[in-house]
């Protein structure tokens, strides 16, 4: 785990979910992680305390609402004003507005499009001259087995999340001339928020669906993406799926 020595690292909605235990798994490796937040200032406070306890002297929070083009670009601006450089970022942040189409407003259907996908353009954009400077980095984008398979009543949701598998494709063709990967990760059923409102008898029914026969584990995303940082120098333009063979 030499490589996150030194590393600097943005995760994008990290004050939770699979976004903290992206942070805890970067910070135990050695790297300084930028934990961004849009609204909840207090559980990345939590986060950063927790890893300053765990020995890291480089975890900052950083709000931002990175479904705003100009907050993200201050997100990364503040990364590099902070840390002098950027090397991986980790486009997690997302949301979900689940409704069948029927119901579904062109507000809601905005909203997901705007969190789930825009966001990662206007990050990616405006750590890429960072990137071609230093002719490095490390771009993972968290989408969905979602985006792979679709769902019932997550068009939105899906459409975002196969958004950003061709943008990771098309963006890791225009940056491998500076030496940065971008990889996208694919999760099924994953035990976060996002997932806790799911009712019992429904969570039996997935359970039985997933071949491996149970729910996910953030950290199992967190080693996915430590994988791609340490060892990834040689896969880019990729689609991991880290779902327990719920979609295959
Ligand atoms: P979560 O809801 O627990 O965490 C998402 C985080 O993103 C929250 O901290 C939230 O505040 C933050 N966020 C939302 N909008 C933001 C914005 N505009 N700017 C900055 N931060 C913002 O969800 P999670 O389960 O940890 O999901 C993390 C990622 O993994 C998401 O992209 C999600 O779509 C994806 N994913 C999750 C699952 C699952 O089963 N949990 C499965 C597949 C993919």
């Amino acid at each position: 785990m030499g490589k996150l020595e030194g590393t600097v690292a943005v995760i994008t909605g990290a004050g939770r979910g699979i976004g903290r235990a992206i942070a805890e798994e970067l910070s135990a490796g050695g790297a300084s992680v930028v934990v961004n937040y849009s609204n909840s200032k207090g559980p990345a406070e939590e986060v950063v305390s927790s890893l300053s306890k765990n020995g890291s002297e480089n975890a900052i929070a950083i709000q931002a609402d990175v479904s705003d083009a100009e907050q993200a670009a201050r997100l990364i601006e503040e990364t590099v004003e902070r840390f002098g450089r950027i090397d991986v970022l980790v486009n997690n942040a997302g949301i979900t507005i689940d409704k069948t189409m029927k119901k579904l407003t062109t507000d809601e259907w905005d909203k997901v499009v705007q969190v789930d996908l825009n966001s990662c353009y206007y990050t990616v954009k405006a750590a890429l001259p960072h990137f071609i400077e230093q002719e490095s980095g490390t771009v993972v984008n968290m989408s969905s087995f979602v985006g792979e398979a679709g769902n019932f009543g997550q068009t939105n949701y899906a459409a975002a999340k196969a958004g950003l598998i061709g943008f990771t494709k098309a963006a890791a063709k225009e940056l491998a001339r500076y030496k940065v990967t971008v990889n996208a990760i694919c999760p099924g059923f994953i035990e976060t928020d996002m997932f806790a409102f799911v009712p019992e008898e429904v969570r039996e029914k997935i359970k039985k669906s997933i071949p491996l026969g149970r729910i996910g584990e953030p950290h199992e995303i967190a080693r996915t993406v430590r994988f791609l940082v340490v060892d990834g120098d040689y896969i880019t333009g990729q689609t991991i799926s880290v779902n327990g063979g719920v979609y295959m």
